[in-house]
This record gives structure tokens, sequence and C-alpha cells, in this order.
């Protein structure tokens, strides 16, 4: 019996056999590449099965989905962005599977339920704040889908105070302030030469300057985000993960702050925002839980 687990993320495909404690042992990943997206999500997924029995696959896709016709269109994956027929595609390749498509965001929610932060929280709003951001939200104890499976999607809440354009055609977005490649093109645009995201976080944490205004801002419009999606849900927990929310106080602070002036109501004053313990495997964990939730139902 072998649980399959495979991330279209915005910038890998990433695929895991999951054990019995559903933790991801050997994540093989790839960047997203130009072409041959399927042959390579395929490569991958034999690879991680090793020639067992496949019983599930849960598929974890950064958006638009659509849930229910098993099509992923993902803007960062060049040949699907108008639309590949995946589950189609992997029941094919497994035909005794299980296969279950979710959102990224979705994904995460369920793994952070299973595994992580909010095991014993059934309000939450869960969230990753990498180069893209994603996010679940956990309304009494049931994960949000949405009518088309694209429920959660956090990172195009409009922040008050930003008109930075976002990738989605819109202005204003969570994610074309906070999202790592936002926050990697205004440094750069500020003046800062470094290589990544990651060596941009690394900068913020230890220095002022650019890096720490740009990972600032981040913060700041997050807190924002953050303090409108509590009020409109009536939540005060929320989980925060990612490259992003490795920043230490460059980006905590002026998020506290931010949720401080801004989640003001009587029932908001408890409003807590904590890292995530799940690392970068959190969404292909959840994706695994998908998938095998989608075998036990037969
Ligand atoms: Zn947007």
């Amino acid at each position: 019996m072998t649980i399959l687990a495979l991330e279209i993320g915005p910038t890998r495909f990433a695929a895991s056999a999951l054990g019995e404690e559903v933790g991801a042992d050997e994540v093989r990943q790839i960047p997203v590449p130009d072409r041959g997206a399927w042959e390579r999500c395929r490569e991958l997924l034999i690879e991680a099965a090793a020639g067992s029995e496949v019983t599930s696959l849960g598929i974890a896709s950064s958006g638009p989905i659509d849930m229910e016709a098993g099509v992923v269109a993902p803007a960062e994956v060049p040949e699907w962005r108008t639309g590949f027929a995946i589950v189609e595609a992997a029941r094919k390749l497994f035909p005794s599977a299980a296969v279950q498509l979710g959102i990224d965001g979705v994904c995460l929610a369920l793994a952070e339920q299973n595994f992580g932060a909010t095991n014993a929280v059934p309000d939450a709003l869960v969230m990753s704040v990498s180069d893209h951001i994603c996010g679940g939200v956990m309304m009494g104890g049931f994960i949000v889908v949405g009518r088309t499976g694209n429920g959660g999607h956090v990172g195009h809440v409009l922040i008050p105070g930003f008109d930075d354009p976002c990738s989605c055609g819109g202005r204003g977005c969570l994610e074309a302030v906070a999202g790592g490649a936002a926050v990697l093109r205004w440094a750069r645009q500020q003046g800062w030469t470094g290589a990544s995201l990651l060596d941009l976080v690394e900068a913020a944490k230890v220095g002022e300057g650019i890096p720490a205004a740009a990972v600032g801002r981040a913060g700041t419009a997050l807190g924002r985000g953050i303090s409108s999606v509590a009020a409109l849900l009536d939540h005060d927990f929320v989980v925060l993960g990612g490259t992003m929310a490795q920043a230490g106080p460059a980006l905590w602070k002026p998020l506290g702050e931010a949720v401080a002036t801004h989640a003001r109501l009587s029932f908001l004053t408890g409003l807590r925002v904590v890292p995530s313990e799940l690392r970068d495997v959190g969404i292909l964990v959840g994706a695994g839980v998908l998938g095998a939730a989608a075998a036990a139902q037969g």
C-alpha cells in the first residue's frame, strides 16, 4: 500500500511516497519545466512509487484549479495555463489508485490539521508565503474548499495603502506586496543586488537597509490582510509558514504592529499569528492526506 503525493508548485514539482507516519520520507523535486510538464511529473511519480502498488495519489496544485473536472491551470506552468486534465492523466498512470486533486492551500490546511499547529483548533487561517502565497481556511473543523476548489485564495485579498500590480491582473493584492517574488522585485527596484529570496530573507534577519525594508513592507501588508480576513471569518488563530516566515523580527514585528492597529474589534483582541512548523513539506504531506482520504471513501 503506497500513498503518493504530488505538488504542482509555482516554482517546483515535487513528489513523494508517504510512510505510515505520513512524513515526506524522500522528496523528489525539480524546478517547474518549460516543456514536457506532464512527462516530468510522470517520471517523478514513477520514481517515488519505486515499483510498489499505488493505492492513492493526492495532487496539490497552485491555482487556479477546477476540482470537479480534475483540471489545473497554474499561471506559472506555461503549458498548462489554459488547463491540463491532470487527474485523468494520473488515473491512466495508476489505474487502481484513488486520485484526488486539491488546491495547495487546502492541502496545507489538511497538513496543519493532521500534523501541525491547528491539530486542536477548529477555526484558523493557514498561509504559506514563499515566492507566492497560498492559504487555507478552517471553519468549525472543516476546511473551506469553495465552489470550484479555489477557496482560501488569501493572496488576492486587497491591501489598503498598496497599489502594486499583481500577477492575477489586478492591483494591490496581498501577493503583489508580500509574496516573495514581489518582495524580491521591489528590493531590486530599490537597488538591492542579491541573488535570491533566501538571500534577501537572510540579509533582512541580520541588518537594516533595503532587505529589511522590503520584508517589513511585506509584514505590514500581511498584518493588514490577516486582520481583514480574521474579522470576516471570526478567526483568532493564524499559522504562517514559507520562506518569508523565516525572516525573523524584520517581518514579524511590522506584522504584529499592523495586527495591533487593525484588529480592534472585541472578538479579535486575542488574534494570534504563529509560525508553522511544517517547513517546506506541508503542502506535499497535505496532498498525501487528501489522496488517502479519497481512497478511504472508495
Ligand atoms: Zn491578485
